[in-house]
């Protein structure tokens, strides 16, 4: 069932992994560019992934945020190569002590890593010299950061894009905060996202604000219908469709409801 693809795009290796093959949602990307590697893959994946990380000499390690799919490995990538990973100052307390994920989560990716990691420094580089621009961007979760490679116009995105539009949302995301963080993102200019789940995506600053403008569009239509009076979850229904299977099976944890509760939020 796993899914198991490299890639590679000029000197930019990549390698997807996931227990199950149902989608960008399912599965997770791990990428290394010279002796730097983006986010770990999840623990449950680890037997496709060590030889990947063994394979070439790896002198830096940058997660995006705490997240499972992206920092699984961290201990056991940690211990094998004795670098130690950088990550967000607001990621190092969960990397360290671990924390509980819904029943769903621990089936698709695993358990969460722990490690002891250190903070991002004021600035970074690749191997090469590089200029590595940390841009928090929080709303997906509260330590999310991408990753811009200014030179080339490559933008690492974390979870930010996905896809240019959005159905369901994990409870603990907030869909105002994710705005202003893709506004501040759009700021800079990149051409090529590097998505973990989504893959390389070209035109990626026309595609992500695409995203913004469903989503600003989606609050607009979410914010009229509750002016009638009309429920979440019936919103949800009419404009959404059907809760999914996923969202059932997560307790509605992740699912169109949510989604529709945070667009209420929005000031438009
Ligand atoms: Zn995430």
């Amino acid at each position: 069932m796993s899914v198991i693809e490299r890639f590679q795009h000029e000197d930019l290796e990549a390698i997807r992994v996931g227990r199950f093959n149902l989608g960008v949602n399912t599965s997770f990307i791990v990428y290394r560019l010279g002796e730097t590697v983006i986010d770990t893959g999840p623990s449950n994946q680890w037997r496709f992934l060590k030889p990947f990380i063994a394979e070439k000499p790896l002198e830096q390690l940058l997660i995006t945020h705490h997240h499972e799919d992206h920092a699984g490995n961290i201990g056991r990538i940690s211990q094998m190569t004795g670098v130690t990973p950088l990550a967000p100052e607001l990621s190092l307390k969960k990397l360290r002590d671990g924390y509980a994920t819904p029943l769903m989560q621990k089936l698709v990716w695993g358990y969460p890593g722990k490690a002891e990691a250190k903070p991002l420094p004021a600035s970074m580089t690749l191997g090469s010299g590089e200029a590595v621009e940390a841009i928090f961007a929080p709303g997906h979760a509260r330590d999310m950061t991408c990753y811009l490679l200014p030179e080339r116009g490559w933008l690492f995105s974390a979870d930010l894009y996905i896809a240019n539009y959005l159905k369901m949302l994990r409870a603990d995301e907030d869909i105002s905060i994710l705005l202003e963080s893709t506004l501040k993102v759009l700021e800079y200019d990149f051409e090529l996202i590097c998505c973990p789940h989504r893959g390389l995506v070209k035109d990626g600053k026309t595609r992500l604000r695409e995203k913004y403008d469903y989503i600003i569009n989606l609050a607009g239509k979410v914010q009229a219908m509750h002016q009638k009076g009309v429920p979440v979850t019936e919103i949800s229904d009419q404009i959404l469709g059907k809760e999914s299977f996923i969202s059932l099976l997560s307790g509605y944890n992740f699912s169109k409801r949510n989604l529709v509760k945070s667009c209420l939020e929005v000031k438009l």
